[in-house]
């Protein structure tokens, strides 16, 4: 510690540090810069201090009270400090800065930082606050892909106007989240709320020049981003993130089911009825199904008029996907955009056959308000997979 000299330092019986310091800074009087050499009393500190060998360590700071040199001085005395341990401060800027980086780099909560370093929580969450300033001033570089994406975190928070009685929203618990998707940069911003001006709050905080930089943006089949990004991206692309078009598919599918059923016998499916042992094995995609598994599917949905609908549904998740599957990642060869769009002609043209079925109905109007951006994720192969994997974690 600079300006710090260890006086002593002992090994107490229960294992912590005990160390005695003192002050070997020249001291001179706040008031008008006069060193001073006229010692008036001497004042101990015991400011909280870094481990040492993964110890607690006591640590007391002698510091001398000094008496002015100066005559005209209106200060008479004065106490000698170090800028590790400034007037007043009972924690030392390294225990701070260690405490902030903790929750900075390493992820952990400041409450957790707190505990370890043996601090308060305003303390903690101070230093980190100062560790993120640092970093926040720097503005993100360029980012071609950009991701868009909701978070839930927390809890919300409520409290009651008392002039009004009406209940106020304090902490939304669904934050809007900004991914590099090619670079390291990762998150890049995080604002609270998920309205449309929720996020383009964000986007309109971002220079022209970094807007413009913006090539395609992934989000999910989500109207509210979409007109955030037209807003404030107009000349972005826009991607639909393929994990949720691959989603809402098996969810359509798991829908015929469970209606198919309620028909039948006027409950939901349960164990034993003779679609349910198959249940899981529809979510799978086709290629990760043994043909053995691919038998059973087949039989038993063939076996009836509802499992039929089900099976139908089911072809229709599969031939969806088989648009999806053109992009360059899984063929190793860059897609034409005719060929998704005639994948995509071949789905409806399903769901069009078999327009009995309510809703395959509904997944193809869906798909094909979306398809643009359907087509652009496959062309661009831009996903949002990385980062809902962050924020899942
Ligand atoms: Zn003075």
């Amino acid at each position: 510690m600079d300006g710090v000299e260890v006086t002593e330092a002992e090994r107490e019986a229960d294992g912590r540090l005990t160390v005695w310091a003192r002050i070997i800074l020249p001291a001179m009087c706040p008031e008008c810069g006069t060193v001073s050499g006229n010692v008036h009393q001497y004042v101990t500190a015991s400011p909280r201090d870094v481990r040492a060998c993964g110890q607690d360590v006591s640590f007391f700071l002698v510091k001398r009270r000094m008496e002015c040199a100066e005559e005209d001085c209106p200060r008479e005395t004065f106490t000698e400090w170090v800028p590790q341990v400034p007037p007043r401060c009972t924690i030392t800027r390294r225990l701070l800065e260690h405490a902030g980086a903790e929750v900075a780099d390493r992820g952990i909560t400041p409450a957790e930082a707190a505990r370890d370093a043996g601090i308060s929580w305003p303390s903690a969450h101070g230093a980190f606050a100062q560790a993120a300033d640092r970093v926040l001033d720097d503005s993100p570089a360029p980012v071609a892909h950009l991701g868009i994406d909701e978070h839930r975190r927390g809890r919300p928070r409520w409290r009651k106007d008392t002039d009004t009685g009406e209940t106020v929203q304090l902490a939304d618990r669904w934050h809007v989240c900004f991914y590099d998707l090619d670079a390291n940069q990762g998150l890049l911003g995080q604002v609270e709320g998920r309205t449309a001006d929720d996020a383009a709050y964000w986007l309109a905080g971002a220079t022209p020049a970094w807007r413009d930089a913006v090539e395609v943006v992934a989000i999910d089949m989500c109207t509210i981003f979409l007109s955030a990004v037209r807003r404030m991206l107009p000349h972005a692309q826009v991607a639909a993130d393929l994990f949720h078009v691959v989603q809402l598919a098996v969810k359509t599918t798991g829908d015929v089911r469970r209606r198919a059923i309620r028909e039948k016998y006027g409950r939901r499916g349960k164990a034993g009825d003779p679609g349910y042992g198959i249940k899981s094995l529809l979510n799978r995609n086709l290629e990760n199904l043994s043909p053995a598994n691919f038998e059973k599917i087949i039989e038993t949905l063939d076996a009836s008029a509802e499992g039929q609908q089900v099976a139908i549904a089911w072809i229709a998740k599969e031939k969806l996907r088989d648009a999806l599957k053109l992009r360059a990642r899984l063929t190793g060869s860059t897609p034409c955009e005719r060929d998704v769009r005639g994948r995509l002609f071949l789905f409806y043209d399903w769901c069009a056959q078999h327009d009995d079925i309510p809703e395959l109905v509904t997944l193809a109007r869906t798909i094909s308000r979306w398809e643009d951006e359907v087509v652009t994720a496959v062309l661009t192969g831009v996903t949002n997979a990385w980062a809902s994997q962050c924020s899942l974690r």
